[in-house]
């Protein structure tokens, strides 16, 4: 079934677009974050954040892996001496569990968990049981709470899949990336097709309510035939939703990706065609186009938010869930709470050091002004509804007059009206299907933080 894609491609706009943005998973960026926010502001924070007695979003992060994927740009430890990490591993996840608990008022209720990494099956069924259990122990859920996890199908057979469902895991994604060889071959993933069609089998047999696969484009030796073909193949696979990732490659950053050649990837006019393309056979496999890039069928929850205006993102992507208030656990993981963001310690060595020392193993944070929280919640409006109704922000935040108010910034949006990229109308912005592409572009406007960089600490647009 085709469905009509709200969403138009112009590559001389993309091109002349082509800037270092923050994917403003976070605003203000995480670039923002400073080392001045201390466990006492952490504290104050969540004890602020009771009053308002929303419900609870739980991260539980698992930084290991067996092997490394060359484009992998996550903060992630590759090793098979899974007896010699994973105990002491949980033992100081379980305390950092059984610290920031309890400062968590009790009559707050999950509505929404997951596990991420690295690798969360990197853990046996026995660890995942006990980390569960923790969890258990410290948390009330909801009847109809989203839980998920992440999984890596090199290392997934169908009884543990079984296991994670039985145990109430409702959600599942993996990544597929490819399905080319060549590619796998040379991003150090390599995933044979029945090993991935036998894990989605296996996933639908337990009953998971929703299955979603993640993709990259612009990996080395993609070209826009064989990405065509991973394309078929993924509509075979019949996920209920898609992650579609931009390959960003910073080989300084992340060393590995001097593992292959530059002159292997794909050149950036080949790349925006992989792009275009791929938006185009998942319309006709019936995958409508959801925020920035993620792919969902019509009547995929996502999907309906998206349509009534009411979609939300947070640290783990697209959400139906805005009113939930996330507590991250483990190394390197981010809380995101009303009016603050902090992360662990990315070093795994100074969070055992922390907790070792009966400190909360914080590392980072920030304070959001209540300017950052109303320029947050348009620039999460922009990117994920595509549109921003002028009075509804004014009233929710006070303001006397919206035009007023941001008169620079819309004084600097005419500029992008002009070509075409959304519409400035009296009562609302309205982003236009060329517009939906470069949306980051456009929440650039109201970013006070970002200066334009020249540097790579953030992606191109596209
Ligand atoms: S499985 Fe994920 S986190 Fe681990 S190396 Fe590969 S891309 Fe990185």
């Amino acid at each position: 079934m085709q469905v009509e894609q709200k969403v138009a491609f112009d590559s001389d706009l993309i091109k002349k677009y082509d800037k270092a943005i923050p994917r403003y998973t976070s605003y203000p960026p995480a670039t923002e974050f400073s080392t001045e926010f201390t466990e006492a502001d952490y504290r104050e924070a969540i004890a602020r954040n009771n009053l308002r007695q929303a419900p609870l979003s739980l991260y539980f992060h698992i930084p290991f892996c067996e092997t490394l994927c060359y484009y992998c740009g996550c903060n992630t430890i590759i090793t098979k001496l899974k007896e010699k990490v994973v105990p002491p591993y949980l033992k100081y996840l379980f305390t950092e569990i059984e610290r920031v608990s309890p400062l968590i008022d009790r009559n707050r209720t999950v509505n929404q968990l997951h596990w991420g990494g690295g690798t969360p099956n990197y853990l046996n069924a026995p660890q995942v049981e006990s980390l569960w259990n923790k969890i258990q122990e410290h948390y009330t859920f909801e009847d109809n709470a989203e839980i998920s996890l992440e999984v890596n199908p090199e290392h997934l057979d169908k009884n543990y899949v079984l296991f994670l469902r039985s145990l109430g895991f409702n959600r599942i994604s993996f990544g597929v990336q490819d399905f080319n060889p060549k590619v796998q071959e040379a991003i150090n993933r390599v995933q044979p097709e029945k090993m991935l069609f036998d894990a989605m089998d296996w996933m639908r047999s337990a009953g998971f309510e929703g299955v979603n696969i993640d993709l990259i484009y612009g990996l080395p030796y993609q070209n826009l035939e064989t990405f065509r073909e991973t394309i078929q193949k993924v509509i075979k696979l019949n996920p209920d939703r898609i992650a579609l990732f931009n390959f960003a490659y910073l080989p300084t950053l992340r060393p590995a990706q001097k593992k292959f050649p530059i002159e292997s990837l794909p050149q950036p006019a080949e790349k925006l065609a992989i792009f275009q393309m791929t938006i185009e056979e998942l319309a006709k496999g019936g995958y409508l186009f959801i925020g920035m890039d993620h792919f969902a069928k019509p009547d995929d929850e996502l999907a309906i938010a998206q349509e009534k205006g009411v979609l939300h993102r947070n640290f783990q992507g697209y959400t139906t869930k805005p009113e939930s208030e996330l507590f991250a656990f483990g190394v390197t993981s981010v809380s995101m709470l009303h009016d603050i963001y902090v992360q662990n310690h990315k070093n795994l060595k100074e969070y055992y050091q922390a907790i070792d020392e009966n400190r909360l193993p914080i590392a980072r944070g920030v304070k959001l002004t209540p300017q950052d929280i109303l320029r947050r919640d348009i620039i999460k409006e922009l990117m994920c509804n595509f549109k921003l109704k002028k009075q509804a922000i004014a009233d929710k935040y006070n303001l006397d007059n919206f035009d007023r108010y941001f008169a620079t910034e819309l004084e600097q949006l005419k500029t992008l009206a002009d070509d075409g990229l959304l519409t400035l109308k009296a009562d609302e912005i309205e982003i236009s299907p060329i517009g939906r592409l470069l949306v980051r572009n456009i929440a650039y406007t109201f970013d006070t933080h970002t200066p334009l960089r020249k540097d790579q600490r953030f992606s191109r647009s596209i």
